[in-house]
């Protein structure tokens, strides 16, 4: 084993790049795949994505939050979002079978949108249950809640209020960021700008202007084109391995 990937290992999966959802990386920092199954989202034989049944009656949540929004959002709403990303994904592989990437940031703006839309309502629905059955912060979750807030309370508190200062559309979200090891409170805006919530980084490219300007200038594209020639697949292949392997 390489010093390199012995580093990484030793860091572990905290290494592998963002993720909302703590049973995609630990709380320790280190994945624990077999709970991560527990919330996969499904796909069919073929790949595609599926809509995931309430795990409860469209009425268990009442009087909180009442059966027939429970119907509409779930099946018309989620639904349409699962929809839409099966729908943007056999273009991008229409696209690629043809070698005409002319619509490809639209589909890409359509994929961060109805991804992230289903990925998201996919943790919503698991992250509720009826009243009085869900039980309080406890275990390692209470103690990172305790350290990084100070209290359940302060965290509660902090989570209510960024919720509901979004602007416009969008999500309260408390996040678990694997390379500080600590919960995060975040807003998102909307929901696709322009990622899928729950994607681990693998590989990225910085195409701010910063990153290529004084010899590149304008011409992002030869940027990219020759950012080809300079990546590690050695350390892209760990990261996948570490969160899929
Ligand atoms: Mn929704």
């Amino acid at each position: 084993m390489s010093n390199t990937r012995r580093e990484f290992m030793k860091v572990g999966a905290a290494a592998a790049g963002l993720s909302i959802l703590a049973p995609y990386a630990g709380i320790a920092g280190k994945l624990d795949r077999e709970k991560a199954r527990l919330f996969a989202v499904p796909v069919d034989e073929n790949g595609a994505y599926t809509l995931s049944p309430l795990p409860y009656a469209y009425d268990a949540l009442e009087p909180s939050i009442d059966a027939q929004t429970m119907r509409l959002h779930h099946d018309i709403h989620h639904a349409g979002y699962v929809k839409g990303l099966n729908a943007a994904l056999a273009s991008m592989a229409e696209a690629r079978a043809k070698g005409d990437y002319a619509l490809i940031d639209r589909l890409a703006q359509k994929a961060a949108f109805h991804g992230s839309g289903h990925i998201l309502h996919e943790v919503f629905w698991k992250n509720m249950a009826p009243a009085g059955t869900g039980g309080p912060p406890a275990g390692a979750l209470l103690k990172q809640i305790e350290k990084d807030f100070g209290s359940v309370s302060a965290m509660q508190a902090q989570f209510a209020q960024t919720a509901k200062t979004v602007e416009g559309s969008g999500w309260g979200i408390l996040a678990y960021e694997p390379l500080g090891r600590r919960l995060v409170i975040l807003q998102a805006e909307k929901h696709q700008n322009l990622t899928q919530w729950g994607a681990v980084p693998l590989l990225v490219c910085d195409v701010w202007e910063h990153a290529y300007y004084l010899k590149y200038q304008n011409k992002r594209g030869d940027y990219v084109d020759a950012f080809f020639n300079v990546v590690n697949w050695n350390d892209v292949a760990m990261r996948f391995d570490a969160v899929a392997g």
